[in-house]
């Protein structure tokens, strides 16, 4: 790995300097050949592995915790930080820089109460998730590998600790702005400095003055809108969005007691944390622009308020543009003229996600069943999935009225095979792969990470990974506890 430094170099005082705790024994859980390329890594090898594990000083490397804060649940918390994850620097790759981190790699001045682990089941699930978001074509930080070890570590019971390699374009959060704005290690200064760098490193193209920051508060809105818009076409929820664990890029990011929804379900809440469904499915719009209102009372000391208020009140319009190409896309119907036909088309999706919780209908396979429609006949082999029939035929109509005739149905049904994945990572799956690591077989994990680099790809003899969940894996709430 070769690396830069400008976070180390640049900006000393928003971090910590820390010497990783390795992993004693640690073997390869997993390994992404994808994202190792980012960083122009081939084959896992022994030397790298204890440079992973901590155990050994990678050569170019620097060891760095970020300080920063953030909301959690509502709440401002004040002094936040990398509590178990260390960062190295920023590694070349073939297309840009990549900050390295290790997630699990032991304490750091931000632990708090934290022992600076992390457990095996949850290194395996940011790993399963990073990398497939990423080929869903959805924004994320990567994952590079899976480190495990014998250590034990205590959470509910004994288990074992594990590192996630985390790839990152950036490890800049919301929080970041709002340590620098509110504390009193905080400055204008400071603030500014982070505005710069962050520029500077990701929007080179926009200068460091006034015109540049609000195109850049712009930019950060729209982002965050479309990475949400995303999430809420492909049935993702992500947990806990406290602004700590919102990047600055819209990236998907730290990820914890997510779900991709089985049955589809607005109010579906992933975190055993969360009884009053803050972080539900179907609240994750209206979380991302309080998170963005919170970012922008941090920036106010830089960005005039108007500013930052006029791009507030874009939010809404880039979440739903982007929901709207991403449903439309998944529905087979095409753009449309005006905006009379975006509120007709927010109507017939809404019917038809409506119909689908009605109807206790899984959110996935449902999708998938465009790809075998033949949206010229008036009946629908959906038809038979849905126990309010005359609901069905009521939304069915008016969708083939919006649709029109397809010419070629073929191909029509090919490109929705492209929109509607037909493998996502439910969380039973996961918990299948995790239990197999726990009784020493990585198999099940690599088979499933390979799986799920193709969700779009009918992939014959992987038929029972499409299934719902069986009982067991009904309704798993993950805690936080990681
Ligand atoms: P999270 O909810 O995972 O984003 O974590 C919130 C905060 O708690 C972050 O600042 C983490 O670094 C910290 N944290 C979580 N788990 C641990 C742990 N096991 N040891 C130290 N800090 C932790
Ligand atoms: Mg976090």
């Amino acid at each position: 790995m070769k690396f830069k430094q400008d976070y180390f170099d640049q900006l000393s005082g928003f971090y910590s300097q820390v010497t990783p705790q390795g992993l004693p024994r640690p073997q390869w859980l997993a390994w992404s050949e994808d994202a190792a390329a980012l960083i122009g890594l081939k084959q896992p090898d022994d030397e790298l592995l204890k440079g992973l594990a901590g155990n050994q000083a990678i050569p170019g490397a620097s060891y760095y915790a970020q300080v920063y804060s953030g909301h959690q649940f509502g709440g401002y918390s004040p002094q936040l930080g990398d509590g178990r994850s260390i960062i190295l620097g920023e590694a070349k790759g073939p297309q840009g820089y990549w900050d390295v981190a290790l997630k699990g790699a032991g304490m750091t001045p931000y632990s708090r109460h934290g022992d600076g682990r992390a457990v095996m089941r949850s290194a395996v699930r940011e790993f399963l998730v990073s990398e497939a978001l990423h080929h869903l074509n959805i924004p994320t930080t990567r994952a590079l590998a899976v480190i495990g070890s014998d250590l034990p570590v205590w959470r509910e019971t004994q288990e074992t600790a594990a590192i996630t390699v985390r790839l990152a374009r950036s490890h800049i959060r919301f929080g970041h702005f709002e340590f620098f704005c509110h504390s009193e290690q905080g400055s204008k200064d400071k603030l500014k400095r982070l505005i710069d760098f962050t520029l500077s490193q990701h929007y080179p193209e926009l200068s460091l003055d006034q015109a540049g920051y609000i195109a850049w508060f712009n930019r950060v809105v729209a982002d965050t809108a479309k990475l949400i818009a995303h999430w809420q076409a492909v049935g993702f929820a992500h947990g806990v969005m406290n602004t700590d664990n919102m990047s600055i890029l819209g990236d998907s990011f730290d990820f914890g007691p997510f779900a991709f929804l089985d049955t589809f379900e607005e109010g579906f809440i992933c975190n055993h944390s969360d009884p009053d469904g803050r972080y539900a499915f179907g609240q994750q719009p209206g979380v991302g622009l309080w998170n963005l209102q919170r970012l922008a009372q941090a920036l106010v000391p830089v960005i005039a308020s108007d500013d930052l208020i006029a791009a507030l009140n874009t939010y809404q319009h880039h979440l739903v543009q982007a929901y709207l190409v991403l449903m439309r896309d998944k529905l087979g119907i095409k753009e449309p003229a005006s905006a009379e036909q975006d509120e007709a088309d927010l109507q017939l999706i809404g019917g038809f996600t409506q119909l689908m919780e009605a109807n206790r209908l899984d959110h996935t396979n449902t999708w998938r069943r465009f790809t075998q429609l033949d949206p010229n006949s008036q009946h629908s082999s959906l038809r038979d999935d849905f126990i309010d029939l005359a609901g069905f035929d009521t939304w069915y109509q008016a969708y083939r009225e919006r649709l029109g005739l397809v010419s070629d149905v073929a191909s029509w049904q090919a490109a929705r095979a492209q929109v509607n994945p037909k493998y996502v990572l439910r969380n039973y799956l996961a918990q299948e792969a995790i239990i197999a690591c726990e009784e020493g077989n990585t198999q099940p994990l690599a088979e499933l990470h390979r799986l799920l680099t193709r969700p779009f790809d009918e992939q014959p003899d992987k038929e029972a990974y499409a299934k719902r969940p069986p009982e067991w894996g009904q309704g798993l709430i993950m805690s936080c506890s990681s």
